[in-house]
């Protein structure tokens, strides 16, 4: 047996093991498992290894640099899932994401909404975003923050070729379980955007939030879209940060 094989079964046990948590996590709380889709955080990992975890049935794959995304897109590693951007977006670099995504999962300023709106217009589509909040209130962040959430959820309404789909947040690291009241507070703010805002059961539908040491209590609280790196693929190699 080869390295590649051995590789590619602990990835099927992984993902079946994390597909488990989320079902427990759920029924816990009385939600149907199949309310919550699993993204897969593919920063880092290969061509190959993206294939792998398709094959394996992962549905969706959300990257966060766009020069990763680029190049898996021409390589053409993504086929066969749906794909999410979930890092950090430049607006300078806004042509290279718009279009090609399913859904960017991080948008968190006006003019990054001004950006991806002409991007969009000038394709003739209509892109789905998230915004990113900062629900910690970490400098270190981005994402905007709580209180503000609803002024630009409103305004993301207005922009003809955007389609606002829900809320997307990265709260701060704490020991298991203790983070779980940003969760909370997270669920609390996509109800009442959901509510004053949507027009209808779709229209908003996505609270993205819980990654691999936390994505059972993102579920218990709430999430509609768990983002998973680790727990699937394994440790990553120290990367320098983005910028
Ligand atoms: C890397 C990443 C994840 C997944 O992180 P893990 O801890 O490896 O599961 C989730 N969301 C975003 C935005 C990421 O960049």
């Amino acid at each position: 047996m080869t390295g590649m094989e051995g590789k590619t079964v602990s990835l099927e046990e992984n993902i079946r093991k994390v597909r488990e948590n989320i079902t427990l996590a759920a029924r816990e709380v009385g939600r149907e498992p199949g309310e919550i889709t699993l993204c897969a955080a593919t920063k880092t990992q290969s061509d190959g290894t993206i294939r792998a975890a398709i094959a394996a049935g992962i549905a969706v794959c959300g990257e966060n640099r766009v020069q990763e995304l680029t190049a898996h897109l021409d390589a053409d590693a993504y086929a066969g899932s749906e794909l999410h951007f979930i890092g950090h977006l430049q607006t300078n670099k806004v042509k290279q994401v718009v279009g090609r995504v399913e859904l960017i999962q991080s948008v968190d300023s006006l003019r990054l909404l001004e950006a991806i709106d002409r991007q969009a217009a000038a394709l003739a589509l209509r892109q789905n975003i998230l915004l990113e909040i900062n629900i910690g209130r970490e400098s270190s962040k981005s994402g905007v923050l709580p209180e503000e959430a609803e002024a630009l959820a409103q305004a993301a309404l207005a922009f003809p070729n955007i389609r606002l789909r829900g809320l997307m947040a990265i709260p701060p690291v704490y020991p298991l379980g203790e983070g779980r009241r940003f969760f909370r507070e997270m669920r609390q703010l996509y109800v009442d955007i959901k509510r004053k805002m949507a027009h209808n059961e779709n229209d908003i539908n996505c609270l993205s939030m819980g990654m691999s040491g936390d994505y059972m209590d993102a579920v218990r609280e709430g999430a509609t879209l768990v983002r998973v790196g680790t727990a699937l693929f394994g440790a990553r190699e120290p990367v320098f940060p983005q910028g």
